[in-house]
């Protein structure tokens, strides 16, 4: 057997076609468009890609996006002085801070910067607001990419309710708040971490799968149910010959990229799982181009929000 592929590039094409009209519409009726408001702290090389994208896409979609450059040297005090300006901002519906902050703001800087987002304004979902109100089943602004994941399997019509999820990660940006969607969808929901012991047996006793872990090719054939949905969230960048060597067998196309490259990009979920599994999604093209759409489709909601 060979999976289905859950196509997420697929349908973040799909949906920002969707969302462009709308935003459109919106700047049309109120004369300004919805605005997102970034902050990047810092020259972390990884988040500047992740904020160029998501500037660039905002943009593409018809959203003003203004980023906010701030030096790694900026005080904690200096962030929450922005972000209550952009709180205060009547051109910004959405504000986003780009983690992970410097260090050297010390270990509770980054929680207390996403709390001192406006909630009406916490396009991320990460703020305690936010949280809270997700945890009681009536959520305002989800996190991007637990919320993607749940958008792929309904497009995909993937059944939720009465089956069992097994969430492999418990971070409080992707499997806390994943494993609530699911659970007010009525899966029955198991979440595993780093202390869970024999984790395979506890995995394959799901019907969708899901990896949010950041270790390449964690989950082999022995974690699947066959058949079962999988949901790799996973993003690793494969530098080691003998990862590489783990994950692909001899020309697999994914071990000729990494000979030319010298790296290759996998998920959490090992390729052989594509023989167990009922469906799957690809890494790269298939939760993380949805993480960004959701972003925009955030921002919209809470345009709207603020001017209905
Ligand atoms: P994180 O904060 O590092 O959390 C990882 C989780 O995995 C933790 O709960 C950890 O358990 C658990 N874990 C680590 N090693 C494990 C093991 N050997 N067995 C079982 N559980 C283990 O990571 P995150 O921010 O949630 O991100 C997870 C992955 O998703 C990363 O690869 C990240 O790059 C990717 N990601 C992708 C997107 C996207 O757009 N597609 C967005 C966000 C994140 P403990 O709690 O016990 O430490």
């Amino acid at each position: 057997m060979t999976a289905r592929v859950l196509d997420g590039q697929a349908l973040a094409v799909r949906m920002q076609a969707e969302i462009k009209p709308q935003v459109a519409d919106f700047t049309k009726r109120y004369g300004r468009p919805p605005g997102l408001g970034i902050v990047l702290v810092g020259d972390d090389p990884a988040s500047q890609l992740y904020v160029r994208n998501k500037v660039r896409a905002g943009r593409e979609a018809g959203f003003r996006v203004d980023l906010e450059r701030m030096p790694e040297s900026s005080s904690l005090a200096d962030v929450l002085e922005l972000v209550e300006r952009l709180n205060e901002s009547p051109v910004h519906d959405g504000i986003l801070v780009q983690s992970p902050l410097p260090k050297a703001m010390g270990p509770g800087a980054q929680q207390r910067v996403f709390d001192a987002i406006a909630a009406t304004k916490d396009v991320d979902g990460f703020g305690a607001e936010s949280i809270g109100l997700l945890s009681q089943n009536r959520p305002k602004l989800v996190a991007c990419t637990p919320a993607g994941v749940m958008e792929l399997l309904e497009r995909e019509g993937i059944q939720i309710a009465g089956r069992h999820a097994v969430v492999i990660g418990r971070s409080d940006i992707v499997g806390k708040p994943l494993a609530l969607l699911l659970l007010h969808r009525d899966a029955t929901v198991t979440i595993c971490h780093s202390r869970t012991p024999d984790l395979a047996s506890m995995c394959r006793q799901g019907d969708i799968l899901f990896a949010a872990v950041g270790r390449a090719g964690l989950v082999t054939r022995e974690f699947v149910k066959p058949g079962a949905t999988v949901v790799d969230v996973g993003i690793n960048r494969v530098t080691d010959p003998e990862v590489a060597a783990r994950l692909f067998p001899t020309g697999h196309p994914k071990l000729a990229v990494f000979q030319a490259k010298g790296s290759v990009l996998v998920g959490d979920v090992h390729p052989e799982v594509a023989e167990v599994a009922g469906a799957l999604t690809p890494v790269p093209g298939g939760v993380g181009p949805l993480t960004i759409t959701m972003l925009m489709k955030n921002t919209l909601k809470a345009a709207l929000a603020r001017v209905l």
